[in-house]
């Protein structure tokens, strides 16, 4: 039924619409400790929070310094703080954990998918995020394999941890296997390394001429059509 029935996915902003759970986990801890949540706040947030990620994938800061810095730099924003960065960052992380809105088609297409196709995720988030809120979700059930940069030492575009989770699964044959992201480098770039196929899900439409991936779908349904092709 599909040409492809091996399939990886990633997890945020490709399955779990990352954006929302990140403003609502955000706003919930500063009401939680009694802090202001000022205009502007999660523009500011995002913009701080994608350098940091930047700053980690380019090994200039560690895990440990990019929570720190994340919440004293929250601290100063809203005008001080209640409490100390460590236990802002676990309770953010927490409610981060308990947010797992699926991106639109995803629940329709995954169980579409499901009763033909063996699927395993691979995320560089962070495992005290990404377990219980896979553990917790709908769609928990469809996947062979959950992948955490974090716990196996190794992430995305190492094509190391594309080879990890295919022996997991037992595919024996990356080029059998389509990787689906929406992080261009990182997913895309990583998985086609490794030989495999790839469909960049480029969900905030972006113009480019990038030419590394075999297939582009702008909404998550789109992808039955590429996996039958
Ligand atoms: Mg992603």
């Amino acid at each position: 039924m599909y040409k492809y029935n091996k399939i990886i996915f990633d997890a945020d902003n490709t399955l779990f619409d990352f954006d929302r759970a990140e403003a609502t986990a955000l706003v919930n801890t500063l009401q939680h400790f009694k802090m202001p949540a000022p205009d502007g706040l999660i523009q500011f947030y995002r913009r701080m929070n994608v350098a940091m990620w930047q700053q980690l994938d380019a090994k200039r800061i560690t895990i440990a310094q990019l929570k720190q810095q994340r919440a004293e730099q929250i601290f100063e924003f809203v005008g001080g703080a209640n409490t100390d960065h460590q236990t802002f960052s676990l309770h953010y992380l927490d409610e981060l954990a308990r947010h797992q809105f699926l991106l639109k088609s995803v629940a329709e297409t995954l169980s579409l998918l499901s009763p033909h196709c063996d699927m395993a995720i691979i995320t560089n988030g962070l495992a005290r995020v990404q377990k219980p809120r896979f553990e917790n979700s709908t769609i928990q059930p469809y996947f062979g394999a959950l992948v955490i940069s974090e716990e196996v030492g190794m992430a995305k575009p190492d094509p190391e941890i594309f080879a990890h989770t295919c022996d997991l699964m037992n595919w024996s044959d990356p080029k059998e296997v389509m990787m689906v992201g929406d992080n261009y480098r990182c997913d895309i770039q990583g998985a086609a390394d490794f030989g495999m196929r790839t469909c960049w899900f480029n969900l905030r439409q972006q113009v480019h001429n990038y030419q590394d991936h075999h297939h582009e779908i702008h909404h998550f349904g789109e992808l039955l059509g590429v996996l039958k092709n």
